[in-house]
């Protein structure tokens, strides 16, 4: 369940609501459906849009990955749904999340569907959107700050680095019927230097022995990603070779990256020097190094 504690309430409310009409914002509607992105699970990475409309709604059908202290701004009154879909645990489906969505605006509710990270990326968002486009329902997309970007960030690890790779690739290590997706891997291995996996804890060693086998190296870094941006992140950096070992130990929700940006989070890893007083190599590509020998 959702916690309560309504004592932040109508002040925080009144103050946001300042903010947003300040800033010229638009305001949740009734009869309307925001689809909002709560960032990867650090509340401060919620946009102003989504905490507005948090304070807004009358209904708010929430995704398992959103952080609950979010919700501390919501109205009294307001209703909250817990409608996470989360591997292996029954969870609501589809359909009826995006019928509740349809139904609650109908009846001239503000209606807010936050969901973890961005709605529109791995979120279904897209369908949830499309429902509410075939129902005639007016709705707004705020986007968020996605895990396979803001929560490499939280690691140290720049998504893309243009001594390491000037592109990447987005991959769900779980396709829609639970394997891991069909793709051209040999594609993939080859044009992408950088891949990032979102839930891909299960598959993530089937995928680094497809990328090897279409040529990558055994050796490439690779770093796993748990509870980013969380008091309780973990980075674990290992090799493609040992990926899969690695993933089945991590602690979920975790994002995987594949590439030699992976590097950049022995100078980068800002947070763990913050929290635990780590060390940075500050030239962790070894240029400064090649170039004070050569
Ligand atoms: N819409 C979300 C992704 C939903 S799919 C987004 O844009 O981020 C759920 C997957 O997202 C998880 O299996 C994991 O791969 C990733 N994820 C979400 N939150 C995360 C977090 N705090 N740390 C690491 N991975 C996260």
């Amino acid at each position: 369940m959702v916690s309560e504690t309504p004592f932040l309430g109508a002040e925080s409310r009144a103050a946001l609501r300042r903010l947003a009409e300040t800033l010229g914002l638009p305001r949740l509607q009734p009869g309307w459906v925001w689809l909002a992105g709560a960032g990867p699970g650090d509340p401060g990475l919620a946009s102003l849009h989504t905490l507005a409309a948090i304070a807004e709604a009358d209904v708010i059908l929430v995704d398992a990955l959103v952080n609950p202290k979010l919700l501390e701004l919501k109205r009294p009154d307001a209703k909250v749904l817990a409608s996470g879909k989360r591997g292996g645990r029954p969870s609501p489906k589809q359909e009826t999340i995006s019928r509740q969505l349809v139904q609650y605006a109908r009846r001239g509710l503000r209606v807010l569907r936050l969901k973890g990270g961005d709605p529109f990326v791995f979120g279904r968002g897209g369908e949830e959107a499309l429902a509410l486009a075939r129902a005639g329902i007016p709705f707004r997309v705020v986007p968020g700050v996605t895990a396979g970007i803001g929560g490499l960030a939280y690691a140290g690890i720049p998504v893309t680095h243009r001594d390491t790779n000037q592109a990447v690739t987005f991959i769900t290590g779980s396709g829609a019927n639970g394997l891991a997706p069909e793709l051209d891997w040999d594609a993939i291995a080859k044009g992408s230097p950088t891949i990032v996996l979102y839930m891909a804890r299960k598959h993530a060693g089937e995928i680094a022995a497809k990328l090897v086998a279409a040529g990558r190296s055994s050796s490439e870094p690779a770093a796993i990603v748990s509870n980013a941006s969380l008091p309780n992140q973990a980075i674990q950096v290992t090799t493609l070779a040992k990926l899969g070992e690695a993933a089945a130990q991590a602690d979920a929700p975790a994002v995987v990256v594949i590439g030699e940006n992976v590097r950049l989070a022995q100078a980068l890893d800002w947070l763990s020097a913050a929290l635990s007083g780590k060390r940075l190599d500050p030239d962790p590509l070894g240029h400064d190094r090649l170039s004070n020998t050569g």
